[in-house]
């Protein structure tokens, strides 16, 4: 990956991006780590072991504004009631997690699709091994940020050296980059 004329942006690239732009560069130049797999497993094992009854993954297309396609993966969702949901194993990237899942509502938003009353959808984040649920909404203008997103990815794309380094040292050793970056 990744001209920016074949890019597709996705809720993962979208919570890399908050958390580290150059992380979201080296993903989008196909390089994923097997830590980063074996996270993204775990955080899978997560989550089918903790709602097995209610589980209804989905998954969503759209086209930004910029035309930039848009696809998003849903853990799981409860149409009738209108929530999509996001299964998380801690909290450290909270934000980044916040992020990801008004990106999936935004997908809604961007296709027309409400709850059966006409309502928008919301979202939840769940933490089961925590025992904790957020909830997320989608305002106005996290949708002008999110688009800012999407057109600062397709510029990141076109780049040919990555972007700098964060400055979190203790947040980057938990990185499946950090070789990579302090190697
Ligand atoms: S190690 Fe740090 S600087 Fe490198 S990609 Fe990860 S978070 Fe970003």
């Amino acid at each position: 990956m990744n001209a920016p004329s074949q890019l597709r942006i996705g809720g993962m690239l979208i919570g890399y991006y908050c958390i580290c732009p150059r992380k979201a560069w080296l993903s989008m130049r196909g390089l994923w780590m097997e830590q980063e797999s074996q996270a993204v497993a775990l955080g899978r094992l997560v989550d089918q072991s903790s709602y097995p009854r209610n589980k209804k993954a989905l998954m969503l297309h759209a086209e930004a504004p910029c035309g930039t396609p848009l696809v998003g993966k849903i853990d799981w969702a409860q149409l009738d009631h209108g929530v999509l949901h996001e299964t998380k194993k801690g909290r450290s990237c909270e934000d980044a997690h916040i992020w990801q899942l008004r990106f999936y509502l935004w997908l809604l938003r961007l296709n027309d699709v409400t709850r059966a009353d006409g309502a928008p959808f919301r979202g939840e984040l769940n933490y089961p091994k925590l025992r904790r649920t957020e909830s997320v909404e989608l305002e106005p203008a996290h949708e002008t940020r999110l688009a800012d997103m999407v057109a600062a990815l397709r510029r990141l794309a076109g780049q040919d050296t990555p972007p700098s380094r964060i400055d979190t040292r203790s947040f980057c050793r938990r990185c499946a980059y950090e070789e990579l970056c302090y190697g």
